[in-house]
């Protein structure tokens, strides 16, 4: 793989149009890159210059059925053998080689999600590599439980891979979730078939490149192009031969994932949409606080699953928060992914930025709120961007807690502004949407801070930050947030399956009486 180039942003784009960009993004399928058999394929739009530089091919059932079939062959081949120490060695050279190429894949994927740079250069592509080396760490220093029974039996309940395991994945944080799911399911010696998001296929396409220079066995790592509901993302969930599903994305399509999985009884692991929020109470360090709240609103456009995407504030503070949101919100520069200055890139899509702005004018319209700053696409901008996915940072007050704005998944740079007098109000609102992934909580009170952490239905809360993870700790949500639990002993228990065996105690008799 060509390394990148720490130079201005011209550079960059010629860099990658000239040795980065693959003419299309294929498939990778049993060690080899191919196109669909039907030839099918769709120019990608780069959402911050509405232009195509590559073309994606559109997998379906055939490509997906392929892609099983040189999975399965691997899983029966020296694959099986490989040892957890093997496995370990794998995923952390997989991880050295995604460092040392950082910044090239830092800038196809901010070419491809439109999100800034310094981003994914600090942010995503380090953590997918740490997402190598963790489970690598990981994998090298499993243990198995074992028992002895009263009567002297020797039980022991050893992990064996699942076979084939299906990885969907979505387009906000491409390599960074599609390495989450990769990482733990290589480390249980399992096969795998990933199907990124049609909207940022660039990154998994270059991660294969870095999959045979590792070592990867071939057909170990399998990755199928194309869209979801009927093409390569519905003919993976409903293929026979895939034991398991690792979904992250909208919770709608959760439920269609969990309908068309029925009929195989697939295992499911479902990380779906969020609603955070950031509540700030009358003793809170403000200026941790509010730049803090700023950044969870607004990082990667606000599109972000973990977002806190509402601020809850105490009202007696409210005013001087706001004003120092709004200062903070001033601050953050937008223009062009690839320009280090930039803070804020363009959303995905135009039609996304369009269904964000839909909301923003539902407030304007229909009185649900107050628009204190944003809430248009920004002019001047250049020529270049005029045409781009872009949004101001959006700062809407007095939005009642039934509000669509409040209710609903908005996944853009759209932060509402509501005022509590209790800590009891303040649980009320925080828990009073459908999702529960995560929220924060500012306050210099330890204990209220518990009380408020114990008392939310999210299934993670930060005390004075935001986003701050250890690996080794679940990641996943309540409610319409998500079904089971990442991270850790998590993953690799949901890539595993548990085989408990039994040896009867030396010259015991074991008498029917006693099997239970
Ligand atoms: P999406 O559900 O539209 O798509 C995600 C993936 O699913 C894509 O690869 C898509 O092709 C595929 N897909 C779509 N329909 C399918 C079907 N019927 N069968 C099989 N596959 C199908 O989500 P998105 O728009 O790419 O991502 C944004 C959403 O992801 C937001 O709701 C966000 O909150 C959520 N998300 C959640 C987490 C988390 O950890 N909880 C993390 C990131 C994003």
């Amino acid at each position: 793989m060509k390394h990148g180039c720490e130079h201005n942003k011209s550079d960059r784009k010629q860099f990658l149009k000239s040795q980065v960009l693959p003419e299309r993004c294929q498939h990778f399928i049993g060690g080899r890159y191919l196109d669909s058999s039907s030839g099918e394929s769709f120019k990608k739009t780069l959402s911050a210059y509405n232009e195509s530089w590559f073309e994606v091919a559109v997998g379906g059932a055939p490509e997906i059925d392929l892609a099983v079939k040189a999975a399965e062959k691997a899983a029966a081949g020296p694959w099986s053998r490989a040892t957890a120490t093997d496995r370990a060695k794998l995923l952390h050279r997989i991880g050295d080689l995604i460092e040392a190429n950082v910044e090239t894949f830092a800038l196809a994927e901010s070419l491809d999600t439109g999100k800034p740079y310094s981003e994914t250069r600090n942010g995503d592509i380090p953590r997918s590599a740490q997402n190598f080396h963790f489970f690598g760490d990981l994998a090298a220093h499993q243990s198995f439980e074992t028992w002895i029974g009263d009567d002297g039996s020797h039980h022991t309940s050893i992990r064996e891979p699942l076979g084939v395991t299906g990885l969907i994945t979505p387009w906000n944080l491409p390599l960074y979730l599609a390495t989450w799911k990769l990482a733990p399911a290589i480390a249980q010696g399992n096969t795998i078939i990933l199907k990124p998001a049609e909207l940022t296929p660039l990154s998994a396409t270059l991660l294969c490149e870095l999959l045979n220079e590792a070592g990867v066995p071939e057909g170990v790592v399998n990755v199928v192009h194309g869209f979801g509901a009927k093409s390569a993302g519905e003919a993976l969930v409903r293929h026979p031969g895939v034991k398991a599903i690792s979904f992250t994305g909208e919770t709608t399509t959760g439920s269609a994932i969990m309908r068309d999985a029925a009929d195989s009884l697939k295992k499911l692991s479902f990380e779906l949409g969020g609603k955070g929020a950031s509540v700030i109470f009358e003793d809170a360090d403000l200026d941790l606080a509010v730049p803090t709240a700023c950044r969870a609103a607004f990082r990667n456009q606000g599109q972000i699953c973990l977002a806190g995407s509402r601020l809850i504030v105490h009202e007696k503070i409210a005013p001087q928060v706001i004003d120092r949101l709004l200062a903070c919100v001033k601050k953050i520069k937008i223009g062009d992914p690839l320009d280090d200055a930039t803070t804020m890139g363009a959303l995905i899509a135009n039609d996304h930025r369009d269904k964000v702005a839909a909301f923003v004018d539902h407030a304007r319209t229909s009185g649900a709120g107050e628009i204190l700053c944003g809430g248009k696409i920004p002019a001047s901008l250049g020529e270049q961007l005029a045409n781009g996915a872009f949004y101001e940072p959006t700062v809407i007050a007095g939005v009642a807690q039934n509000s669509r704005l409040i209710q609903e998944e908005i996944f853009g740079p759209v932060l509402t502004v509501q005022t509590f007098k209790t800590a009891e109000e303040a649980i009320a609102l925080t828990s009073g949407v459908p999702y529960g992934l995560s929220c924060s909580v500012y306050t210099r009170d330890g204990a209220l801070a518990q009380k408020f952490a114990r008392s939310v239905r999210m299934g993670m809360v930060w005390i004075n930050g935001w986003f701050i993870r250890d690996l080794h700790t679940a990641f996943g949500g309540m409610k319409r947030s998500g079904i089971g639990r990442e991270g850790g002993r998590h993953s690799l228990d949901f890539f595993s399956e548990y085989k408990t065996i039994t040896t009867a105690a030396t010259g015991s008799s074991q008498s029917a009486s006693v099997e239970s």
